[in-house]
């Protein structure tokens, strides 16, 4: 992803007339910490991998953000997935900074037992400076509910009962109905909102999904019940194509029963490459970062590119997407579904009362509907992109509760 978030603020911050003063207080990273997480491995050997958490901005509120392990984390990236956060609370009016976490590890080496002394000595390493009115911890890539339930048993033990320290976790152990699909789930109600602002319907939009994650699945199951045609899935081992569109209920039960997307009766095989540019009316780019660059920009010929995944484009191409006239909806609105859920979670915990799924599904169509609402309007009326319109709004808020706090 490099620096691309970076820029992106950059851009904003000169539309906003940012002094070079705020720019520096609003990039500068509250606090990064940097760990040595070792642990036995099942033969007896001792493991080590490097942990971060990095906070990025606190002025509106308690930092919250995923945890990622992942082989390719490292501190540059997660610093800039931790202000991604930053920007994405304040687009959807969270009452929360940013930050965010990982191991370069990859989880898929490891067994149960193993990726649990992992997590379980990580928190040992961080339980000082994560908490529910502090730090809040959530799921991204390679991590999921069973590790979050991890964590708040290891938090506990240091701080006793606090649900509300990470989100994300089981249904059945405080977690909240409905976060598990909440990042997919708003990516489509975002595309939802973009096509009716355009004057379109959902029903027969053809769509290319990259990446077939919890984010990807989740995103593909709800667009195709929305009347979407889903014509192109893939995952990191390629991808399937089909122009009257996939059975997605199908393709789901055929991965959990091979383990992988490819080989689904009746659909072309395709590479990610193809798929990034097919011929369709919505390309969702659902898995890493940086997968739209210079070299392949101009061969999309989608109309509307919806950002799923956390940074997916890269500044080069987002100017070629710009000036091709691809409306790009970004990533700090497009894929906030999730951590709104979280926010819910988090309520309901400190409240010690469950949300029923219909409650979350309505209040979350509510908050993205109120963003996209939001972000349309500055991008109207300043004539700018979804992005710059959706960091002008992040960054101006952030900007001016620092001033409210009485700094800047
Ligand atoms: N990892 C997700 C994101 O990038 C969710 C974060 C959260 O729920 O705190 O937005």
């Amino acid at each position: 992803m490099s620096d691309s978030a970076q820029r992106y603020f950059e851009q904003a911050a000169e539309r906003l007339g940012l002094t070079a003063s705020e720019k520096k207080l609003l990039l500068t990273p509250h606090r990064e910490v940097r760990v040595q997480v070792s642990f036995r491995m099942d033969d007896g050997q001792t493991a080590t991998f490097v942990g971060y958490r990095i906070q990025h901005d606190r002025a509106r509120g308690p930092m919250k953000g995923g945890l990622r392990f992942h082989p390719e984390v490292n501190s540059q990236e997660v610093l800039e997935l931790a202000s991604l956060m930053t920007w994405k609370t304040a687009v959807v009016d969270l009452p929360y900074g940013g930050a965010k976490g990982g191991i370069a590890v990859d989880p898929k080496s490891l067994s149960a037992g193993e990726l649990e002394r992992m997590t379980r000595k990580f928190v040992d390493e961080i339980h000082d400076l994560i908490g529910p009115d502090s730090d809040i911890p959530a799921p991204d890539m390679g991590t999921n509910a069973q590790v979050m339930s991890w964590i708040q048993n290891q938090y506990e033990k240091y701080h006793g009962f606090s649900p509300g320290c990470v989100t994300g976790k089981p249904v059945e152990l405080h977690g909240i109905e409905g976060r598990e699909e909440a990042t997919g789930r708003g990516v489509a109600i975002i595309l939802g909102c973009t096509l009716a602002q355009l004057g379109r319907k959902m029903g027969g939009t053809t769509v290319a999904i990259q990446g077939f994650g919890n984010v990807g699945s989740y995103a593909a199951r709800i667009l195709h019940e929305m009347g979407a045609r889903i014509v192109a899935v893939s995952d990191v081992a390629g991808g399937i194509t089909h122009p009257q569109g996939l059975d997605i209920p199908g393709v789901q039960a055929h991965q959990s029963a091979t383990g992988k997307i490819a080989g689904f009766a009746g659909s072309r095989a395709i590479s990610n490459a193809e798929l990034l540019a097919l011929d369709c009316d919505v390309l969702i780019p659902a898995a890493l970062g940086g997968v739209l660059t210079q070299e392949n920009a101009g061969q999309v010929r989608a109309g509307i590119v919806v950002e799923a995944a956390n940074g997916p484009t890269n500044p080069g191409a987002d100017a070629i997407f710009n000036e091709r006239k691809i409306l790009v909806v970004p990533d700090i609105l497009a894929n906030a579904g999730g951590v709104t859920v979280s926010y819910f979670e988090w309520v309901q915990n400190r409240q010690h009362f469950k949300w029923e799924l219909a409650d979350v599904r309505d209040k979350l169509e509510k908050k993205l509907s109120r963003a996209f609402r939001d972000v349309w309007e500055i991008s109207q009326e300043k004539s700018v992109s979804l992005r710059a319109a959706a960091y002008m709004l992040g960054v101006g808020r952030v900007r001016q509760a620092t001033k409210l706090a009485g700094l800047g």
